[in-house]
């Protein structure tokens, strides 16, 4: 009797790669796909491990702030 063959075929596929499940790492196929998922949901958006820097934001330069001309006195 097989019963990891026919709980695989009843189990939904792993969202990840849409192979068989497996009981062990359902909902998901293996250990590496559940860490994929999991690095999804901490990270909020897939494979971005830190946020872009801003070009400018780069650039050590002090930014002057000039304030705004009034030119309705
Ligand atoms: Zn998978």
């Amino acid at each position: 009797m097989n019963i990891a063959n026919d709980n695989a075929s009843k189990a939904a596929p792993c969202p990840i790669c849409r192979k068989p499940s497996t009981q062990t790492y359902r909902p998901f196929c293996s250990k590496r796909c559940a860490d994929v998922d999991l690095a999804r949901w901490l990270g909020g958006t897939y494979a971005i491990p830190a946020p872009p820097v801003d070009p400018d934001e780069e650039d050590d330069e002090p930014v002057q702030r000039r304030p705004a001309p009034r030119d309705e006195d």
